[in-house]
């Protein structure tokens, strides 16, 4: 087995000190692999980035004799520890680094097991248009997953060149989303690119995320324009992939970002997300750290800040509505992984069960969109 390769090549594609770091948690035999980054996933192998190039791997047999759930399994933009097949461009996964932020969801079928859509994304990209489709209750629930994911958060409005006052909207966004970043665009019109440029600095990686038909791909190419050529021909070599349902590819941008594109929210669902929910919602949660009692439950004027809010207008009731309606769902759906779990707890040891636990409760949330 070769080691020791020069990782430089590796940097383009999201490498640093950082990552470094955590290799070097790995056990000994682990660390002398080679670090690589998943760039495709097919349904029986995936495609990544080594130090010597394009390869296509699968995972080792110990691995997969290891693997509990399905997001233990290499995923888009994982950072994962390699063993090269020399003369063959083909690797063995070995082992998966911690994902440093991650978007999940629930995995076809009617269980409570997760699938990893894409993972070490630097920012989220929520895509929403400026047509009939703009919703900020839809706009809401992707923050509740963005904020979850551990990426920034960024809302990009496309299609400013359908709406007569493009900036009202964005101020409503800006309302419904503290802290987060609102942009104008038009792909169209090939207006607010320079907004963009802040968020594609090299090695940086980006996930586009958005209902479908809000116009995502035509963002990602307009982003790519100049670089339509190269993106070609990274699907020319995988003519085999573009057929299987779980292609999903992260493109490298002329400016040296890279860019993922992920499934919308009919596909999508939210998963244990507390933490996601009261950060979407930290407005509305610190109105309500005013309230004269403690476990004021928002009913009565009596001294009730998210009431005097409402009253006066500074607190949007479709918000607080959406903010009350969310939290239920989540409740629901940790009952329901809690149960799931119980019925599974044979068949996995307790600290797998911990791991699972924490990261899949799941939000049903497939009937209110699209
Ligand atoms: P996706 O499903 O989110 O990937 O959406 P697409 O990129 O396929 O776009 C859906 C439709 O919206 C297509 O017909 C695009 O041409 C159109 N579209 C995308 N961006 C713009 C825009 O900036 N302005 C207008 N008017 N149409 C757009
Ligand atoms: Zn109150």
């Amino acid at each position: 087995m070769i080691t020791n390769y020069d990782l430089k090549p590796l940097y383009e594609f999201g490498w640093s000190i950082y990552w470094d770091t955590v290799r070097s948690q790995e056990n000994e035999w682990t660390q002398k692999l080679s670090p690589a980054r998943v760039i495709a996933q097919f349904s029986h192998s995936y495609k990544i980035m080594t130090p010597v190039g394009e390869h296509s791997a699968g995972v080792s047999g110990k691995f997969e004799f290891n693997a509990v759930n399905r997001s233990d399994y290499p995923a888009v933009g994982d950072w994962v520890m390699v063993e090269i097949v020399p003369n063959e461009a083909r690797s063995v996964i070995h082992a998966v680094l911690p994902r440093k932020t991650y978007m999940v969801r629930k995995a076809a079928g009617n269980t409570m097991d997760d699938q990893i859509i894409g993972s070490n994304m630097d920012y989220l990209f929520i895509v929403n248009a400026l047509n009939q489709d703009f919703n900020l209750r839809k706009i809401e629930r992707y923050l509740i997953a963005a904020w979850e994911s551990g990426a920034q958060p960024v809302v990009l409005l496309t299609k400013t060149d359908l709406c007569e006052d493009p900036p009202k909207f964005a101020a409503a966004v800006e309302n419904a989303a503290p802290g987060v970043p609102v942009h104008l665009i038009s792909a169209l019109l090939d207006q607010g690119k320079n907004e963009l440029t802040p968020y594609l600095h090299a090695g940086k990686t980006i996930a586009i995320t958005g209902s479908s038909g809000v116009g995502k791909s035509t963002l990602l190419n307009w982003l790519a324009e100049s670089e339509k050529q190269r993106i070609q021909e990274i699907r020319e070599d995988d003519a085999r992939g573009r057929h299987t349902t779980t292609h999903r590819e992260l493109f490298l941008l002329e400016g040296g970002a890279l860019i993922m594109d992920t499934p919308g929210m009919r596909e999508l669902q939210l998963w244990d997300s507390h933490e996601g929910w009261e950060q979407a919602f930290s407005d509305i949660e610190a109105l309500a750290g005013q309230c004269r009692y403690r476990d004021c439950i928002h009913e009565s004027n009596q001294g009730c800040a998210i009431i005097q809010a409402l009253d006066d207008g500074t607190l949007d009731p479709k918000r607080y509505a959406n903010y009350k309606k969310t939290a239920k769902e989540l409740a629901h759906l940790a009952r329901k992984e809690e149960s799931s779990s119980q019925k599974k707890s044979k068949k996995t040891t307790s600290s797998q069960q911990k791991k699972k636990r924490s990261r899949s409760n799941m939000i049903d949330i497939l009937e209110e969109l699209d």
